[in-house]
């Protein structure tokens, strides 16, 4: 185990895409912060998986809609690690399956608090310490926004779709905002990907439904979206910033 590993903050790590990343994350060589909000079992569960890999790990509760809670889970990295290398603005949620018309307020201010605001609350506080401008040594950016930001997710969730369109603005605006301070930002689409997620839209089978709609003609696993985002987290992605990689299988 080395502590001058780099240090890579996956938020919503405890399932899914999040915990694929955290994975693959530790096989390549990081230690690796994750944060989640309701499911401590499956948290630790991925941090024991992470130390198994030879990493040292931690898993923090913290709602990444919640400013204060946010300045905690980096308060709570600089004092296991001293330091941050990467940040994965992975936690998203949605809801049920619904028309415009149908959608409550609450609900799209819950939407947009953890899918739009969250990850520009993450991402103020690892540029704070990445950016050369406060003497930082760099670092990278991944936002993981979905398909449905370009394809809008008609009678479905239509709200999500809006809080990922602005997701990708932001990533757009803070890349070049960061481009001279050492700071890459880059998002990646995912398509249709087998998690939990889809259970929390009222459809557990929805990629097995939707899959003839796929160009490959199937759904993806969290490990095909995690390979992409390392990619743009690796230094084989030294001058890669402000774009888009969908993990879609061609939709
Ligand atoms: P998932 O299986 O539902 O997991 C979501 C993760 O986010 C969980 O670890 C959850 O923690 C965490 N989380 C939820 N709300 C949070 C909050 N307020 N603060 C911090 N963490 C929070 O989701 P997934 O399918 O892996 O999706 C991951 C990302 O990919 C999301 O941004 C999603 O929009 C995007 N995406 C997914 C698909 C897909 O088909 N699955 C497609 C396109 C884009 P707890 O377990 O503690 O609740």
């Amino acid at each position: 185990m080395s502590s001058d590993a780099p240090v890579i903050l996956i938020t919503g790590g405890s399932r899914g895409i999040g915990a694929a990343t955290a994975r693959l994350a530790a096989a390549q060589g990081y230690n690796v912060a994750i944060s989640f909000v309701s499911n401590e079992a499956a948290a630790l569960t991925v941090a024991a998986d992470v130390r198994a890999a030879g990493r040292q790990a931690l898993a923090i509760r913290a709602d990444g809609a919640d400013p204060q809670e946010v300045a905690r889970l980096f308060a709570e990295i600089d004092q296991k690690f001293g330091r941050i290398d990467v940040l994965v603005n992975n936690a998203g949620v949605i809801a049920k399956q619904s028309r415009v018309e149908d959608i409550g307020f609450n609900r799209m201010q819950r939407i947009f608090a953890v899918n739009a605001i969250g990850p520009i609350l993450c991402a103020q506080q690892a540029g704070k310490r990445m950016s050369t401008r406060y003497g930082g040594r760099g670092g990278v950016v991944i936002n993981v926004s979905s398909s449905s930001a370009r394809l809008g997710s008609p009678n479905e969730y239509v709200d999500y779709a809006a809080s990922k369109g602005a997701l990708e603005t932001f990533t757009t605006g803070f890349a070049k905002e960061v481009a001279k301070e050492g700071i890459r930002v880059n998002c990646v689409r995912p398509g249709h990907i087998y998690t939990q997620m889809h259970a929390d839209g009222g459809e557990p089978g929805r990629v097995d439904r939707v899959k003839d709609t796929i160009p490959m003609g199937r759904g993806g696993q969290p490990e095909e979206v995690a390979r992409a985002i390392l990619w743009l987290a690796s230094a084989e992605a030294s001058f890669v910033t402000g774009t888009f990689l969908d993990a879609t299988g061609g939709k």
